[in-house]
């Protein structure tokens, strides 16, 4: 694989800067800020309904935020000229077409992406499923469909990657696999963020993590930083977020309804 982060180029951070998204008089994200930068796993942890999927959203431009903003090296994920090559990402496995093959799915990826067809075959051989190629899609196992969906992401060779929930669905051998490509995606420069719910995968996978309850930040920092004065990740985990999963229930001052 090519080195992500060529000389000259703006450096990929992912960049959420007062983040909120509203859903029918609830906040999903509430005043959300951080920064993911290359080089590290970020993991963005928070127990289910934290606001993850929706701020993954946000900054891959399929929600509109209610206020802030999600920039990636600089713009929105929309104003990016050559998207699949800058970004890529696994949002929701299950979003293929069943009757498709794993390759013809990929193709017409790239076909519309303008991206080389041997890139297709390349990414397959990266996941595992080189032998599945010819396969449709409605015979796959869901971590076979992670596995297809880690492959898409991959396909514009970008220097920024998100993955929500990747390991759900996987065997053990399966999230090992993920794992170890989240490692050498970082190792390779690439800024990457991972969210998942379980803090036992992210205390072994993250370099940094995003923890977040109730859509609001609550803290951010090394495993070992967050550890630090909790016993254990899980014990800072539920100090954490304990007291943040609950939302309110008005809307703030200036928010559309
Ligand atoms: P997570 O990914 O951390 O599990 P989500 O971002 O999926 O959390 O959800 C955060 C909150 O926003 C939840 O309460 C969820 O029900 C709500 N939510 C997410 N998407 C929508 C939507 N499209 N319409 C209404 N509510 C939504």
């Amino acid at each position: 694989m090519s080195s992500a982060v060529p000389a000259g180029t703006v450096v990929a951070m992912i960049e959420v800067r007062d983040l909120s998204k509203w859903y029918g008089g609830k906040p999903a994200v509430d005043h959300l800020t951080f920064t993911v930068r290359p080089g590290r796993v970020t993991g963005f942890l928070g127990p289910n309904g934290a606001g993850k999927s929706t701020t993954m959203r946000a900054i891959l431009a399929l929600d509109r935020p209610t206020s802030g903003s999600a920039l990636i090296s600089g713009v929105r994920y929309d104003q990016l000229t050559e998207p699949l090559r800058e970004v890529g990402a696994l949002l929701d496995a299950g979003a293929v077409h069943p009757g498709r093959t794993a390759a013809n799915h990929l193709r017409a990826l790239a076909i519309a992406a303008h991206l080389p067809r041997q890139r297709v075959d390349e990414v397959l051989d990266i996941v595992g499923l080189a032998d599945m190629a010819g396969k449709r899609v409605k015979g796959f196992s869901l971590g076979m469909r992670q596995r297809l969906g880690i492959a898409a992401a991959l396909l514009g060779d970008p220097a920024v990657l998100l993955f929500d929930e990747p390991v759900n669905g996987l065997d053990p051998e399966g999230i090992r696999w993920v794992r170890g490509l989240m490692r050498s995606l970082a190792d390779e420069g690439r800024t990457v963020l991972v969210s998942s719910h379980l803090m036992s995968e992210m205390a072994v996978t993250a370099d940094e993590l995003v923890v977040i309850g109730g859509g609001r930040l609550v803290a951010q920092g090394t495993v070992s930083e967050l550890t630090a004065g909790h016993g254990s990740l899980e014990d800072a985990y539920f100090d954490l977020t304990g007291g943040h999963t609950e939302y309110a229930t008005s809307y703030p001052p200036g928010v559309p309804r």
